[in-house]
């Protein structure tokens, strides 16, 4: 059977097709967006999932916007005004796809900071989106770059990941956030500010959200894969009511809502006395691992490799030398180390900077360390001037 033309044109996902190899025994993974599974909050969960048993009323098909109780703790939690609504999803890369078929048509304009997320490069190419690119500096996009972009192309959205990007680990500083919205709600663009690592900060000071200065022009997606689980599929998006009903309408025929007794688990977990030490605890492990990580690639990148330091979130972004950086990734997996190559994280066509994006969360600090040699290794080959 025939593909939709949109589909043809969407590459499936690197990362997630060399996930099998990247598990495979012996080889030590800095591919994925893993948050490590040994310090999943499961011990807080256990109580609440035993108790699902006793509650059979949650087994009943629920309302399409969330769970009633955790809708109302996001309320109160996020202080959102009377005139906000949040939507439970099946992660935030349900609110993305959501957003995508409540919000672009084929041909409307999506700007995105390049590189970006894959996730979202898929969701908006599945919707046939016009996606323009804007440069990442160290502080966040180039704000002379998104003027420009905002006043001649008159584009729908803005997508950004603003707290420790997916794959740069950049994090934008308080000035341009507040240009940003000032810029969004000047030119009338929405803002979709994706924030699943902003609670993984270990250094520094947390920022205020880019939409709490344009509470009316942005829509919020919150993810709980990075702090609770992945496996659970538990995300959330918050915005204007207005914008949010027609998201609703849209996810009762994606898949009717979200699993009510999931999200009743969620509401036990991030309500429970220990859940900010939890959320502590990730924060000094994450730490630890980025640090003696920085320390090995500081001391063993050859000439020509270059890293920005991070203040959380999950990822380095290593910039190479000339390369075939999908070659090396290759090369890597066969000397037992999967990483990801920047190319895929850019729109097709687009020029790219050789790099690949290094997950440090996921293997423990004695992995991270074999991890470097092995990928300095085939660094030396595959880079020229190495
Ligand atoms: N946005 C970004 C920037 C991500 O990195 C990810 C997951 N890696 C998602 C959204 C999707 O997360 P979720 O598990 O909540 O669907």
């Amino acid at each position: 059977m025939e593909l939709t033309h949109a589909l043809q044109q969407i590459q499936p996902s690197y990362i997630r097709e060399i996930l099998r190899d990247a598990q495979a025994p012996g080889v030590i993974s800095l591919a994925g967006g893993l948050p490590d599974g040994d310090h999943f909050p499961i011990a807080l969960m256990e109580k609440s999932l035993a108790s699902l048993a006793q509650n059979p009323a949650l087994f009943q098909y629920g309302q399409t916007a969330g769970y009633g109780p955790l809708l109302d703790y996001f309320r109160s939690q996020f202080k959102l005004p009377e005139h906000h609504e949040s939507l439970v999803c099946t992660g935030s890369q349900q609110a993305l796809d959501l957003i995508a078929r409540a919000y672009v048509n084929p041909s409307d304009k999506v700007v995105m900071e390049a590189p970006s997320y894959l996730g979202a490069l898929q969701v908006f190419g599945l919707a046939q989106a016009n996606i323009v690119s804007v440069s990442q500096q160290a502080d966040g996009p180039n704000l002379a770059e998104l003027e420009a972009c905002f006043a001649e192309q008159s584009p729908k959205l803005f997508y950004a990941v603003p707290d420790f990007h997916n794959p740069t680990g950049v994090t934008w500083s308080l000035e341009v956030r507040q240009k940003v919205a000032q810029l969004c709600q000047q030119y009338k663009v929405t803002l979709i500010e994706d924030v699943p690592y902003r609670e993984l900060r270990f250094t520094g000071e947390m920022l205020p959200l880019v939409s709490s200065f344009c509470p009316d022009q942005a829509l919020v997606l919150r993810s709980y894969s990075k702090i609770a689980t992945p496996g659970m599929r538990m995300g959330v998006v918050s915005g204007k009511s207005e914008w949010i009903a027609p998201l609703v309408k849209v996810k009762q025929s994606a898949d009717l809502h979200s699993s009510i007794p999931m999200q009743a688990v969620l509401l036990d977990l991030i309500t429970h006395p220990d859940f900010p030490s939890h959320i502590e605890k990730l924060r000094v492990l994450y730490q630890e691992r980025y640090l003696s990580f920085a320390e090995q690639l500081q001391a063993k990148l050859p000439q020509g490799c270059h890293f920005n330091p991070v203040e959380g979130g999950m990822f380095v972004w290593l910039t190479l030398p000339e390369c075939d950086d999908f070659a090396l990734a290759k090369a890597a997996l066969t000397n037992k180390v999967a990483v990801v190559p920047s190319s895929v994280f850019y729109k097709k066509g687009e020029r790219i900077t050789p790099g690949l994006r290094l997950n440090f969360t996921n293997a423990t600090a004695e992995e991270l360390v074999s991890a470097v040699e092995r990928l300095v290794d085939v660094i030396k080959q595959e880079c020229k001037t190495a």
